[in-house]
């Protein structure tokens, strides 16, 4: 269940604002001491941790940890062992067809009944309504396949902590939600069906809370991220240099989820376009969407000294570690920033008889548009095996290959034994996949899952 709970920021936060800030304006700028705009190349938690220190606001971790109730499963027991699952699957696709209604409903009585909890919410419900339905839908039809179902209740356990989600939340969701589910029901309901669904429900609240519970014992639910750089390369793409207040650990290709203080609760990806660095600082490349309320702040809302928070990284799509395997990377636009960090990974790992051959081909639709070229030039310069082949799809003049990404790729790359990492919008990630199936064994293209704000 998606319960998209804000609750955790501290007791006495302004909304829209973050832990540690001052609130100077509507949109929650800090105007930072010039020195502190220079960033520390080797302490650079230092200075905004221990004022986060200071400010008492550090972080959800200080709060005291729920500890696991006895008859609790652990997250891998059987999910679906003791559960009903054609009484669960049947009500649900009865209910289901009435999706708009019955979340409205289950909303309603949710803010009705615990009024405290509206204010954790976004202010515009239908995107996160759609994301609840999509996952409740998930859990029913995979109860009875609990190892991919474990999985997926664990990241949305560990996912939902940057929400604010606690312990305390998933009892009235979960009461409501039952309640709901019976209320749509009408008469087919019965005591049995009633069983199934407190089972399935129990169950999954439990997967959720023991995943969540072992990720605080790991990392903070969210980082305080100060920006330290903030470079137009275009009037729609900015790269943002980002001071986590804490380390942020991840791999090469990961992604965070972002939230800025002009929409409080409303959170999106972002691949961090970064090798883990020794001070820490993480580079996003934002392409600002029209009329995109996270991008279009990120890209012409802030600037160096603002504040934003970062969810803990997450994503499949990182490279292995053999030694021998080459890479292609297919890159579109902003596509770049998780391939940008797969490579310099890559590099970061070489030496002398484990130098890995690594073939890009970097998609804009105009030349202006290759934002990165001049530093992945410098990569190409520094790591020889490193080949860096840009692709224009617009008519103006360009001097290299012109034509759709995908079938510039189909046409020219050669994928034999390659590991494939594709990144860009979501058209041109399946396109590529689609032409190359027939060329490539199953799973050796990586990508990222499709952006679910499209
Ligand atoms: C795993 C993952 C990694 C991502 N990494 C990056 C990244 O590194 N850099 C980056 O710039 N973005 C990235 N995104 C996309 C990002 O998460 C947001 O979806 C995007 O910035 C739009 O969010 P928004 O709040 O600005 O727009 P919203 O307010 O959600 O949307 C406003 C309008 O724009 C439309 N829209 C949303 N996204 C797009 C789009 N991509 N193209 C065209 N129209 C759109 C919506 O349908 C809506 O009509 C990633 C997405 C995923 C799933």
């Amino acid at each position: 269940m998606a319960i998209a709970l804000d609750g955790s920021y501290p007791d006495d936060m302004f909304p829209g604002g973050f832990a540690g800030q001052q609130r100077l304006t509507p949109f929650g700028r800090r105007r930072l001491q010039q020195a502190e705009h220079l960033f520390s190349l080797t302490d650079p938690h230092l200075r905004i941790s221990a004022r986060i220190e200071a400010s008492g606001a550090a972080s959800g971790a200080a709060q005291p940890r729920r500890q696991p109730e006895l008859n609790e499963p652990a997250a891998h027991d059987s999910y679906a062992s003791d559960i009903d699952s054609k009484l669960v699957r049947e009500s649900f696709s009865r209910i289901a067809q009435n999706g708009g209604a019955v979340l409205e409903y289950f909303y309603a009585r949710l803010f009705v009944q615990y009024p405290d909890m509206r204010s954790m919410f976004p202010h515009a419900m239908h995107e996160h309504m759609e994301r609840v339905f999509t996952a409740i839908a998930r859990i029913v039809w995979s109860v009875d396949n609990p190892d991919s179902l474990t999985e997926y209740l664990s990241q949305l356990g560990r996912g939902h902590r940057k929400f604010g989600v606690k312990d305390r939340h998933y009892e009235p969701f979960l009461a409501v939600l039952s309640e709901t589910v019976r209320h749509f029901s009408g008469e087919s309901w019965t005591c049995r069906t009633q069983a199934a669904w407190d089972a399935a429900l129990g169950r999954a609240a439990s997967a959720m809370r023991a995943a969540a519970e072992r990720d605080a014992e790991q990392q903070p639910p969210w980082w305080i991220g100060e920006v330290v750089q903030h470079d137009l390369r275009r009037p729609d793409l900015a790269v943002l240099t980002i001071r986590p207040d804490q380390p942020l650990h991840y791999l090469p290709g990961q992604y965070v989820a972002v939230q800025v203080p002009r929409w409080p609760r409303v959170w999106r990806n972002f691949s961090i376009a970064n090798a883990p660095r020794e001070n820490g600082l993480i580079d996003l490349h934002v392409r600002g969407v029209c009329g995109g309320m996270v991008s279009g702040w990120l890209v012409r809302g802030t600037r160096p000294g603002d504040t934003l928070l970062l969810g803990p990284a997450c994503g499949e799509m990182t490279a292995s570690d053999d030694a021998d395997a080459a890479l292609l990377c297919v890159a579109g636009g902003t596509g770049l920033a998780p391939i940008k960090a797969i490579i310099e990974g890559v590099i970061n790992s070489s030496r002398p008889g484990r130098r890995r051959e690594i073939v890009l081909y970097f998609g804009a639709r105009s030349q202006e548009d290759l934002y990165d070229l001049a530093d992945l030039r410098v990569l190409e310069w520094i790591y020889p095996p490193l080949t860096v082949i840009p692709v224009v799809s617009g008519p103006q003049e360009f001097d290299g290959i012109r034509g759709m990404l995908p079938h510039v790729v189909a046409q020219h790359a050669n994928c034999e034994g390659r590991e494939i990492f594709v990144s860009g919008p979501d058209e041109m990630v399946s396109k590529t996949a689609g032409l190359l199936a027939g060329r490539v064994e199953p799973g050796q293209i990586r990508h990222d899952p499709p952006d679910p704000a499209r």
